[in-house]
């Protein structure tokens, strides 16, 4: 009932909403782009744009010359500056029930970068590197016979996150361009979710998804093999451009088509953030990493393990309920936010107080929500219930009026040369400050 006074609210503000897309933004600096729709640079307000764990951009990619002998130096989440809770603790979290207090939340730990996926804090890293032989055999059912290194040529690194250093390389017999995930698997704390990310991927085919093509398994490296997307993530071009309205609902559109796809087949995604979205210099738009992923079925139709990346958790995952694909949906209205604002909400706190505040607040806050127009505010909220069972599913967000407001996605590939052209300025300007500063000295 709620739900239908809400889409016909919407409904009857849709065809009166056009004075509001295009708020007076004043913390921005011009950037055209065409006739279809104006964008905007983001100024000094944009404040990712200087953040030193801003993801650069992914072109202009480095020679990936020592990528045999390469030792692997990404970082072993560090669970020390987590409390980790006791069992007594989380037996008084679940009694304490639906409102839960500042105590209940069960901090994820903020290392590494904050930006970073975050595995079950409670789950120490193991001092001695173990595969066990059923993960092994379970690996072995999966992947495909052979070496990477000799059925694809021309490797370029083009980027690391926490669990696994990306390259770019060529498949030489079909001419096709592929992106190498290299996992080292000693790394990883639940390993067992590696086995999740390429099954999970291997099954679930979608335009809008990052869509698998190999996997190997060399020494204890496993390989993952998937489709590249040349346009970057989508939070390479979120902290340089800003994104209009009718841009963020055609990217959300197509994330929800991913979402809804994937929860149709009761998979939860676990780590939406514009960081795990790539764009493509075609328009596309892809959901990519599968790494938290986890399948549910009729026997476990919920989970509760803490997992996630500090500023897009869901508030039910830090109270320590149960959870659901509605967890995703969150996820996807803080990516909104990103989209508008430039970063998450409380994106200035640290990882732990922004996960109190996630838990406490029943909605986060907008720095200038009086900007914004009625039919984003009702998105929003659709996707930012605080109540999962409330909170819109993703098939249902799909016929959002908010929505129905999206532009081509044709206006995304201009929008990504802007945000390379000002990444590009950006750098030229510390190279000439940095010159400037070593002749003084
Ligand atoms: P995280 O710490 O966010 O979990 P991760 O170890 O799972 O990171 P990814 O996020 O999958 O690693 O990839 C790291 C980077 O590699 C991405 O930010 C992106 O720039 C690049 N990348 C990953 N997959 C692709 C792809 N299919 N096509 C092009 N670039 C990609």
């Amino acid at each position: 009932m709620i739900r239908q006074i809400c889409v016909a609210a919407c409904d009857f503000l849709s065809a009166t909403s056009a004075m509001y897309f295009h708020p007076d933004k004043p913390w921005l600096v011009t950037a055209h782009l065409g006739n279809q729709i104006t964008q905007l640079s983001r100024g000094n307000q944009g404040r990712r744009a200087t953040h030193p764990l801003t993801p650069p951009l992914p072109p202009e990619p480095q020679l990936a010359s020592s990528l045999l002998g390469e030792k692997d130096n990404e970082k072993e989440v560090d669970t020390k500056s987590a409390p980790v809770p006791t069992a007594e603790s989380i037996y008084m979290s679940s009694l304490l029930g639906a409102e839960g207090t500042e105590e209940d939340v069960f901090l994820l730990p903020g290392t590494f970068s904050s930006r970073s996926t975050m595995e079950d804090p409670r789950v120490r890293p193991q001092k001695k590197f173990q595969l066990t032989e059923e993960l092994l055999e379970r690996l072995r059912g999966i992947v495909n016979e052979g070496d990477p290194m000799t059925k694809y040529t021309e490797f370029v690194k083009i980027g690391r996150g926490g669990f696994g250093t990306v390259y770019k390389a060529i498949n030489p017999a079909t001419g096709d361009v592929v992106a190498l995930k290299k996992m080292p698997l000693r790394k990883r704390n639940r390993k067992e979710l590696v086995v999740n990310e390429i099954q999970i991927m291997k099954e679930n085919r979608h335009p809008n998804i990052v869509n698998y093509i190999d996997s190997y398994l060399v020494d204890e490296d496993l390989w993952l093999v998937m489709e590249y997307v040349d346009g970057g993530t989508l939070t390479s071009v979120l902290v340089r451009v800003f994104i209009e309205e009718r841009v963020i609902a055609a990217i959300s559109r197509e994330c929800l088509k991913a979402l809804a796809f994937l929860h149709s087949k009761n998979v939860i995604h676990r780590d939406v953030k514009s960081d795990n979205i790539l764009l493509g210099m075609d328009g596309s738009v892809k959901l990519t990493d599968f790494g938290l992923c986890a399948q549910l079925t009729p026997e476990r139709s919920t989970r509760c393990t803490v997992l996630g990346s500090p500023y897009w958790v869901a508030p039910e995952i830090l109270k320590r309920k149960e959870y659901d694909t509605q967890v995703d949906i969150w996820a996807l209205g803080i990516v909104a936010i990103e989209m508008l604002e430039g970063e998450p909400p409380y994106f200035k706190e640290s990882p732990a107080q922004a996960q109190r505040l996630i838990a406490q607040n029943r909605y986060p806050p907008l720095r200038m929500p009086s900007k914004m127009s009625i039919l984003f505010h009702a998105f929003l909220h659709s996707c930012l219930d605080i109540n999962p069972s409330i909170r819109w599913t993703a098939r249902e967000l799909l016929e959002h009026p908010f929505l129905q407001t999206a532009v081509s996605l044709s206006v995304l590939p201009e929008l990504i040369r802007v945000a390379r052209k000002i990444c590009q300025a950006i750098e030229a300007l510390h190279a000439t400050k940095a010159s400037s500063e070593n002749k003084q000295e």
